[in-house]
């Protein structure tokens, strides 16, 4: 019997045929061999946080693996189930007194946030959560259960770092972790009359930033209503050092609120959980990568902020620097390496019902309307994880050079197509034109 499977964008009411509830690598294999001799469509839910859903496919059957939760941590490394939310990694690593790389939100699956990527506050030391992946048990299209590491299946966990959940269910991973038990961190907010100034002496800052500083910056709305730019600074090097950053941070302007300490690594992500609820909320996303906040990028940033449709709409723009930018970019499959600010351009309502119903169009065309006017002043392609298929000519560079090589790992690993997550280059889909080549993965 059809359900409906709750995930975190209530705009997403998919209805899949049937869902296998899995917590063993062995459910999992079975679900996928009996789903593929039924001929049915498979997709596979870990923590449920993609806000085009792709997690469910209408109609189809879903390994569901938020069963698979556990995390256990050896010395260094964690193995982390395949359906577990980064603070579950996050309360495991600080029984140790560790951290791992992870998104700025709790509640996020690390299943697609790493295999996507995963931008976050520590990859200025720690480099994309992508980048921390060590290993990989999955069960591919056939049923087979292989483990993917540097010695064994190297071209799977090379597609496996960035290249997203389209190459078998991934039931367990291990992560690197890192000796940052805590950090300082909080917010500092600016009116939005005070954005040029601010955000010209943050470019300066930024630039200058060590590792250690990674800032998360962006634009919401106040309690009032009135629109405001946020930072989320996170310092992870030495306490000390940290203060005089945080102080230059709150001196770009004069900030409305500024509170700034240190906190445990987790409880930064419950912050960040309050920030993006699942409350029922409908939600659109849009992506665009800028390279620098120049001041034609701060007014197309400005005048977007000013011209939403929703006091629960918000951009934020994710940090990608150090660590994360001295990967050589053909090691992993994420397709971009310079520095950059990742935009997340979220649309955010709430549905009203009757009279006041709402379909969100607006909302969404106000969320698509800033990606294009941001478009000048972005690179070409995007973030996968929060790119879709409307956006072909986006997908096709999102991985830049590196688009070839993942194209030939889903052929080798995934020929039939069986698994459909985040969006690859168009040759990868079985039956495209010119699909009769030969694979070569050396
Ligand atoms: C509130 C919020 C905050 C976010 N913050 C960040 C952030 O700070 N940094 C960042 O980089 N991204 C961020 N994202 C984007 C996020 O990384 C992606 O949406 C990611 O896909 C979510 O992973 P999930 O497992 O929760 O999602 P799901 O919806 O369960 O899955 C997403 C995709 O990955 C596939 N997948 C998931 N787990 C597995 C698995 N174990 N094996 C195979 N395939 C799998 C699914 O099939 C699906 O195609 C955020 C998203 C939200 C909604």
């Amino acid at each position: 019997m059809s359900e409906v499977l709750e995930i975190w964008n209530a705009a997403v009411p998919l209805r899949p045929a049937a869902v296998w509830r899995c917590t063993t690598v062995g459910q999992a294999r079975e679900a996928v061999r009996q789903a593929r001799a039924d001929n049915a469509a498979l997709s596979v839910l870990g923590g449920g946080h993609d806000w085009a859903g792709r997690a469910i496919r209408d109609g189809a059957q879903v390994i569901d693996l938020r069963g698979m939760r556990e995390v256990t941590v050896d010395e260094d490394v964690a193995t982390v189930g395949g359906g577990a939310t980064a603070l579950d990694l996050i309360t495991a690593a600080a029984a140790v007194r560790k951290s791992a790389a992870t998104g700025t939100i709790g509640a996020v699956g690390m299943g697609g946030l790493t295999l996507g990527g995963g931008y976050g506050p520590l990859n200025g030391v720690a480099g994309l959560a992508a980048d921390n992946l060590l290993a990989a048990e999955v069960v591919l299209a056939d049923g087979t259960v292989v483990t993917a590491t540097e010695a064994s299946e190297p071209d799977l966990l090379w597609a496996l770092r960035g290249g997203g959940g389209n190459f078998g269910v991934v039931t367990s991973m291990k992560v690197r972790l890192h000796p940052i038990p805590v950090v300082w961190t909080g917010r500092v907010i600016f009116p939005l009359d005070q954005a040029h100034e601010v955000l010209a002496g943050f470019g300066e800052l930024i630039a200058e930033a060590p590792d250690e500083l990674t800032v998360q910056a962006g634009f919401l709305s106040a309690p009032d209503g009135a629109p405001v730019i946020f930072f989320l600074p996170t310092w992870s090097g030495a306490p000390d050092d940290g203060a005089p950053w945080v102080r230059r941070l709150e001196g770009l302007g004069r900030p409305v609120v500024s509170a700034v300490g240190p906190a445990e690594y987790g409880e930064a992500l419950r912050r960040g959980d309050q920030m993006f609820a699942r409350d029922g909320r409908h939600y659109a996303i849009r992506t665009r990568n800028l390279t620098a906040l120049t001041p034609p990028t701060v007014n197309a940033l400005v005048a977007a902020t000013a011209t939403r449709t929703s006091p629960l709409s918000a951009i934020n723009l994710h940090h990608f620097h150090g660590a994360a930018a001295r990967v050589a970019l053909p090691a992993t499959a994420f397709g971009v390496r310079q520095p950059h600010f990742m935009a997340e351009i979220i649309a955010s309502w709430r549905p009203a019902v009757g009279p006041d119903a709402d379909s969100g169009a607006r909302h969404r065309e106000w969320a698509l309307a800033t990606a294009r006017r941001l478009d000048p002043h972005a690179l070409s392609g995007g973030y996968p994880n929060l790119l879709t298929t409307d956006e072909p000519e986006r997908v096709e560079d999102a991985y830049g050079p590196n688009g070839p090589r993942l194209i030939v790992a889903k052929k080798a690993y995934d020929p039939d197509g069986v698994f459909t997550a985040t969006p690859l280059p168009a040759a990868a889909t079985p039956g495209f034109p010119g699909d009769e080549g030969e694979l070569a993965l050396d």
